[in-house]
């Protein structure tokens, strides 16, 4: 059975003050609210998740990094490993988030290394792909996606692969405001699971938590996680926000 997931990324927000009081509220509101067996997960920048690691053992949230290097260890300035966020107790870290294709040119190469590094180290990718607006307008956007997922995941093993969470995240509703349909969600999200059908056959599919990201919020999170496809989302902005973030978790 798959699992409803509700996970936000920081993204580059939130000084360590403001970091406390958000995990802080976060724990204290957590205390009293019913999850229904949705999985929160928090994705602070690399700074904080020290703090989120310790405050999660006494909440009910996990933790997830934004972003891991590929290589093992050694010189690579400024990177993080899969084997420190293991040693940090991380449990999941974002793939190939739009934002990192785009500034920072992470090909799908690139993601299926870091895929590879952070399952070594025991830890879940929640692996984004989604298409740009231009390919959407060229109806393009199943190529995009398929290439995205068999290029950047299709080489691990059935067994591997039952540790990866996919995020379709369309980019031209990151951050902008614009929210895909529920139809326009559903529609990708049961190509995504077919896909992951004919390769490793329909009970690995069914059992692939889909998450939908791109300007999800508590006025929309419920009419897009109706849909039998969609388990849940990947969110920016509004997870900045302890109420917003769980008003979205409490949509299913
Ligand atoms: C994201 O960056 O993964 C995202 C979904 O952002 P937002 O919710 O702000 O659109």
């Amino acid at each position: 059975m798959r699992k409803h997931i509700v996970a936000g990324n920081w993204k580059m927000n939130k000084t360590f003050d403001e970091a406390e009081e958000l995990v802080e509220n976060l724990m204290m509101q957590l205390e009293t609210t019913e999850l229904k067996g949705t999985q929160l997960i928090v994705c602070p920048p690399a700074l904080y998740l020290e703090l989120c690691t310790d405050q999660s053992q006494e909440s009910y949230f996990m933790v997830g990094a934004q972003n891991v290097n590929e290589n093992e260890s050694g010189a690579y300035t400024g990177e993080i490993s899969a084997a420190m966020l293991e040693s940090m107790e991380v449990e999941y870290c974002i793939v190939g988030h739009s934002e990192r294709r785009s500034y920072y040119g992470e090909t799908d190469a690139l993601v299926a290394k870091k895929v590879d590094a952070l399952l070594k180290h025991g830890i879940k990718p929640i692996v984004c792909c989604g298409e740009v607006l231009a390919e959407r307008e060229a109806g393009k956007q199943f190529d995009v996606v398929k290439r995205q997922i068999v290029d950047g995941l299709f080489h691990l093993t059935p067994e591997q692969f039952k540790n990866i969470i996919i995020a379709y995240e369309p980019v031209w509703a990151i951050g902008t405001g614009k929210t895909a349909t529920p139809e326009q969600a559903q529609e990708i999200h049961a190509f995504i699971r077919n896909l992951i059908s004919e390769k490793y056959g329909a009970q690995v599919a069914d059992d692939t938590s889909i998450l939908y990201g791109g300007s999800c919020k508590p006025g929309n999170a419920k009419e897009l996680f109706a849909n039998p496809d969609v388990d849940g989302g990947l969110i920016g902005g509004a997870c900045l926000n302890a109420d917003d973030f769980l008003a979205i978790a409490l949509s299913f």
